[in-house]
């Protein structure tokens, strides 16, 4: 999945591309209107993440000039809460959706999530390590060509290690996740849980899930 994010205000912008790379989104970030409008023209993406005020043209004329083109890539504006007016202009213009500002990244993500199964975006649905793959609207899992059956915690778990490569989870913050709050942290539980995961997904070699000792598991990064 490509995203494009026109947006001016640095800090924002990398924090848009960072939490939507970690989803295994491939992003393009432009600080103004006229690069931006020139990129979402000429190059193929699955959503356009636009900001209203910006250096050059503005996001409403990029939008009223795509869907002009008769481009109709989904587009979620950013506004601010001052701007109203704006947001309703760009709904009317075709805007898929907007976010008003500031906002968690948990929020754009689930926007994007939306927009893309409306839009048939199976990519972004897809999570991929190896020849494991992960669907999470039909919940399916293969290894190759081998179908698995995981129970829904053993699921949760895969997911929410498997959406951040590399990065190493303790077991609390598994247990807090997968589990809620009102576990024992002192119980083995999430242990015995990989162990079973493990097992099912054919990773007897500990090679997607990787003990990292005496902190947690990290899912395999290529
Ligand atoms: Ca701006």
């Amino acid at each position: 999945m490509r995203i494009l994010v026109i947006e001016d205000e640095k800090k924002i912008a990398s924090f848009v591309r960072k939490g939507l790379e970690e989803q295994g989104v491939t992003v393009t970030v432009s600080n103004n209107g006229d690069d931006g409008y020139l990129l979402a023209k000429t190059q193929p993406f699955d959503v356009i993440i636009l900001d209203i005020m910006l250096p050059g043209r503005d996001g409403l004329s990029i939008l009223k000039n795509l869907r002009e083109q008769k481009n109709i890539v989904p587009v979620i504006m950013l506004t601010a809460r001052s701007e109203m007016n704006e947001k309703v202009e760009g709904l009317n213009l075709g805007a898929d959706d907007y976010i008003t500002k500031p906002f968690y990244m948990e929020e754009l993500i689930a926007r994007v999530q939306a927009i893309a199964r409306r839009g048939g975006g199976e990519k972004f649905n897809i999570l991929q390590a190896s020849d494991l793959t992960v669907n999470l609207v039909s919940r399916d899992i293969k290894r190759g060509t081998r179908k698995i059956e995981l129970t829904p915690r053993e699921f949760s778990l895969l997911e929410y290690i498997m959406r951040s490569p590399g990065r190493v989870f303790t077991r609390t913050q598994i247990l807090e996740h997968v589990w809620g709050y009102d576990f024992d942290p002192q119980t083995n539980i999430v242990d015995v849980c990989v162990q079973r995961v493990r097992k099912k997904i054919f990773d007897e070699d500990n090679k997607l899930i990787e003990t990292v000792r005496g902190v947690g598991y990290r899912f395999y990064k290529k």
